[in-house]
């Protein structure tokens, strides 16, 4: 999620991976930052995101794979990346990590940040920089009375 970097405008996705990888990984990572964004936001998940995670996930190799206790957890069937992060995605909802994934909050920042409080109301990457430049912004929006 964090190969990209809003505010210092660089991508590091790009030194792993080229072509129709690079196109499918950049693809994927915003689709998820999107759900993230629902976890912070509570807002309902754009259903044009929904359309391209199952494009991404149909082109997946994926598989089940069954432990000693008999219980199925996803895998990549080979190399592909897509695949490995769907897996990881999947294997993270059932443990409920997945819902305390989250992005930060600050349109210009977006960072995704794992929350760690106890109800599950982090909203900032750093509370100290971009909870407060955005209640700095609010604050100054209200006192000017636009
Ligand atoms: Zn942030």
């Amino acid at each position: 999620m964090n190969t990209r970097n809003l505010m210092r405008g660089t991508d590091r996705l790009s030194r792993t991976a080229a072509g129709a990888d690079l196109e499918a990984l950049r693809d994927l990572r915003e689709a998820i930052r999107a759900v993230l964004l629902t976890h912070t936001t509570g807002q309902p998940l754009d259903p044009t995101v929904v359309g391209r995670l199952r494009a991404l996930a149909l082109a997946a190799p994926l598989r089940a794979e069954i432990g000693e206790d008999g219980s199925a957890a996803p895998a990549a069937l080979d190399d592909n990346a897509v695949a490995r992060v769907l897996a990881a995605i999947a294997s993270a909802g059932q443990t409920g990590t997945w819902r305390r994934l989250k992005v930060c909050a600050n349109p210009d920042c977006q960072w995704a940040f794992y929350d760690a409080s106890r109800n599950r109301s982090g909203t900032w990457c750093d509370m100290s920089i971009c909870g407060s430049r955005v209640k700095m912004r609010a604050y100054r929006r209200r006192a000017a009375g636009t």
